[in-house]
């Protein structure tokens, strides 16, 4: 299995991931995402908008405002319930989250001397701010997860669009949370953006939920995972949320163990109910299925992530890789050879993303765009000059074949 720290480290190396605000020390919990990284998001993005949104007819889209009346929070229980038990080591004053027994045995571990906890207490995860001129300012939250901006929109949105139970809102958006321990990169930040769907549907329904959750692990499959990293896994009844009827999550197996890539919840009538909705003469019942795209992100990238006669690939799924296309000119001081190079880089821009180099020799080139998973590579040589063909190289396979320049557009749509 890969390390983690292999990828953590071409992250950086590569502009993927770097640690927030560096140069003043970073700030526990935080993340930059760079070029590579911001396009690797966006692609996710995405493919789970088209998934779960322009592919069907019952789903349609939000994006609510991040900063809600405090008042919703209160209705919906996570000022009392957002909550995760924190207990402090007295020894070295370290905090931890007590319903992790690995990380407790292991900093008991690290201790010479008998260590002590002080008791577990509850310790709110929603953040605070402080909005207003005048004081005292007035308290707001957060959010501590992008649900809730659905729900009290859901008078609006049946109001404005033509949507009947059962349907589906969407939406993708940033969430923060206080976490006691963030850590393993990203997977446990304190800003992190979440893609989720609460579908609507009538009480007493549960079939939704389990088509919900095939839907859910079919993407992930789709996108190029190993469906034996992935595995489903039920929450046993004292472990599921405060809302929850029934609850599985879609792990994936992480070089930390079986991690949790996403949520699939059925919420029963709580939240409607807690925000006094109804729908018709009823309140309806709401499966979630509550993915993070940070997790994701960091999944895919390791899940592509590959050692090979030294060679450091990125398999990533052409739908999700940064750069669709990298083109050459086989060498950069024949002009003749540029020019023709410049003029099929500029005509490919038009409708993928695509990156230009002419640095080095061919051989470098190809072991940079492996890096960041890019999926081929175009060469621009002497017989292009000729016969108006290029060289097309295949990440994975490495094998190289000849294209006409009036193909390559259609070349790489028809594989993407
Ligand atoms: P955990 O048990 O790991 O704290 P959770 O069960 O509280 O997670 P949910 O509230 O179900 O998580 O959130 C849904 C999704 O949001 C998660 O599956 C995950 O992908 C993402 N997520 C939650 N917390 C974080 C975090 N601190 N950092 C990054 N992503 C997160």
């Amino acid at each position: 299995m890969v390390a983690l720290d292999a990828v953590v480290s071409l992250a950086k190396r590569r502009g993927f991931i770097y640690p927030g605000s560096e140069i003043y020390g970073g700030l526990t919990g935080f993340w930059d995402y760079g070029p590579h990284g911001a396009e690797l998001k966006r692609n996710l993005k995405n493919e789970w908008w088209k998934a779960m949104v322009y592919g069907r007819d019952d789903v349609v889209g939000l994006d609510a405002a991040i900063i809600m009346n405090p008042k919703v929070w209160e209705a919906s229980g996570h000022t009392k319930a957002f909550a995760d038990p924190l207990i402090e080591c007295k020894v070295c004053h370290k905090r931890f989250r007590a319903d992790n027994k690995d990380i407790l045995s292991a900093h008991e571990k690290e201790h010479k001397e008998t260590v002590s906890w002080t008791e577990a207490k509850q310790f709110n995860l929603l953040t605070e701010v402080y909005l207003g001129v005048t004081e005292p300012k007035d308290k707001a939250y957060l959010r501590g997860e992008i649900t809730q901006g659905v729900f009290v929109n859901f008078a609006n949105v049946v109001a404005s669009s033509r949507v009947k139970i059962p349907f589906g809102i969407a939406q993708i958006g940033k969430a923060f949370r206080n976490e006691i321990t963030p850590g393993n990169f990203t997977y446990r930040s304190r800003e992190f953006e979440q893609m989720e769907l609460e579908y609507f549907v009538k009480p007493g329904e549960d079939k939704s939920f389990d088509y919900w959750k095939k839907e859910r692990m079919k993407w992930y499959v789709s996108l190029g995972m190993d469906q034996k990293h992935l595995r489903f896994r039920d929450h046993e009844e004292h472990e599921r949320a405060h809302y929850a009827r029934f609850a599985t999550d879609i792990e994936y197996e992480a070089p930390f163990g079986w991690s949790e890539f996403e949520g699939i919840h059925h919420r029963g009538d709580f939240d409607l109910k807690n925000h006094k909705i109804t729908y018709e003469d009823y309140t309806p019942w709401v499966i979630e299925t509550s993915g993070g795209v940070d997790r994701a992100a960091l999944f895919f990238l390791l899940e592509a992530y590959h050692e090979e006669d030294k060679r450091v690939i990125l398999k990533l799924h052409p739908l999700l890789a940064p750069i669709k296309v990298a083109v050459f000119p086989l060498v950069a001081n024949k002009p003749q050879l540029v020019e023709k190079a410049q003029s099929i880089y500029r005509e490919l821009k038009k409708n993928l993303v695509v990156s230009w180099d002419d640095r080095g020799n061919i051989g470098k080139r190809y072991l940079a765009q492996d890096e960041i998973g890019t999926p081929w590579c175009v060469t621009i040589d002497y017989d292009t000059l000729e016969n108006d063909t290029v060289t097309v190289r295949d990440r994975d396979t490495t094998k190289q074949e000849r294209v006409n320049v009036s193909k390559l557009a259609s070349y790489f749509s028809e594989k993407l």
